[in-house]
């Protein structure tokens, strides 16, 4: 802004975090489009690749990129840490007045990277998320269980996740303070977002296919993921396995006192195979269930109460 001003000489900075997983087909292309979009914008700039333990040849690209580009800063992780710790890396290190994430796929257009930094500045947010109004190269099956995710969760948890965003995003300084405090190790980001809450807008895009390398995500993984959502940011599968119990508790007591009744009236009668077996496979399932149910619980707990570090960086650059 004005050259004048008293104090700050320097142009304000922004920092752009980019987790990198054996990216080495886009790697490039993807530090390209970001220098193309951010050129003429009047603000300081520092792009943070974050390598998250990468067998390509990622890592020596990223160097090639640092060498050229004094703007391109390199987080080594000791290993494959996951792409939320990769990002946690990235926020943890920046140095910006705001953040923005971007994946290096180039899903996340950076051509829109002018667009964020305007509504931050405009609607003087705190967050500016982008929300994907199309998806496109994903299939209906990703589509549709994506969509009972988000349904699901907005229903049981109490901050509300909006729809069809991902990780990409711009933070301010407040936002990312706010965010670097919650260091859990089940770390659903898209709930962490939300959960910090503040004053965030939306900005709508179109989610374009992956530019080249192939997706890490598979529906294992996915399945994982909606699981963690769902138990990081809720307990209602606790309050559904005791309110289940309970409801079959009641039921067990009303079938119980018929058979009692029956017993007495009309003497015994010793057919009942197939109701005790259907009896006990049902009650089993039940169990079994519960029982996973509050085992998902105690292995976050494990988790959390080892408390380590969330990453090791093994280089910095
Ligand atoms: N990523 C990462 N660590 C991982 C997996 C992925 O840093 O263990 C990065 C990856 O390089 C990319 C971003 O996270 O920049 C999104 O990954 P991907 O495109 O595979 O996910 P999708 O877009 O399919 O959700
Ligand atoms: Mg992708």
């Amino acid at each position: 802004m004005s050259k004048t001003a008293p104090k700050k000489t320097s142009k304000e900075l922004i920092s752009i975090v980019i987790p990198c997983y054996n990216e080495q087909e886009v790697i490039r292309t993807c530090h390209t489009k970001v220098v193309e979009a951010i050129e003429n914008l009047p603000y300081g700039f520092e792009i943070i690749y974050i390598n998250d333990g990468s067998r390509d040849k990622t890592l020596e690209i990223l160097r090639e990129i640092n060498a050229e580009d004094k703007r391109a800063r390199i987080l080594n992780l000791s290993r494959n840490f996951g792409k939320e710790a990769a990002m946690t890396a990235g926020i943890d290190a920046c140095k910006g007045e705001a953040l923005i994430i971007l994946d290096a796929d180039l899903q996340d257009p950076p051509v829109l990277i002018p667009k964020m930094i305007k509504i931050w500045k405009e609607q003087d947010v705190d967050v500016v998320y982008g929300q994907r109004v199309e998806r496109e190269g994903e299939t209906w099956l990703k589509k549709a269980t994506a969509s009972a995710f988000y349904r699901v969760i907005n229903h049981i948890s109490a901050v509300s996740i909006p729809r069809n965003t991902g990780d990409f995003r711009l933070m301010n300084r407040r936002a990312i303070e706010a965010l670097k405090k919650l260091r859990e190790h089940h770390r659903f980001m898209k709930g962490l977002f939300a959960w910090i809450g503040y004053k965030q807008a939306a900005l709508q895009y179109n989610r374009e296919p992956r530019a080249a390398g192939t997706t890490k995500w598979n529906y294992w993984k996915l399945s994982n993921f909606a699981m963690e959502g769902i138990t990081s940011f809720s307990i209602v599968p606790l309050r559904i396995a005791t309110l289940v119990g309970f409801l079959i508790s009641l039921l067990a007591f009303g079938y119980g006192t018929f058979i009692l009744l029956k017993t007495l009236f009309f003497g015994r009668d010793l057919p009942g195979y197939a109701s005790l077996m259907v009896m006990i496979t049902f009650l089993s399932g039940i169990q079994l269930l519960t029982i996973g149910i509050l085992g998902e619980y105690i292995g976050r707990i494990f988790g959390e109460t080892k408390n380590r570090p969330l990453y090791f960086i093994e280089e910095e650059l």
